[in-house]
């Protein structure tokens, strides 16, 4: 059972009222998808395509940052081919 869900159609988190993701749920994906990290990426552009249908006040550039920036933060060590 994940309390951590987004609740639409403000997108804030049911388990403790924040931003969705927050920050407890962001590490909840990246446990639960560790090793397949395309496969979190996906899930979070329909989230973050879903928000944007839903936050339609919201600058896109931040939605962006919020669903999708936070995604390649985090280390990629088999991936050193990037400049
Ligand atoms: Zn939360």
């Amino acid at each position: 059972m994940n309390l951590h869900a987004p609740v639409r159609p403000d997108w804030t988190c049911a388990g403790c009222g924040g931003h969705w993701p927050c920050h407890t749920r962001r590490s909840q994906l990246l446990a639960e998808f560790d090793g397949a990290p395309a496969s979190l990426t996906l899930l979070m552009g329909g989230h973050f395509i879903d928000a944007a249908q839903d936050l339609r006040t919201e600058p896109a550039h931040l939605l962006y940052e919020r669903f999708m920036g936070w995604l390649r933060q985090q280390p990629r060590p088999d991936d050193d081919q990037e400049p």
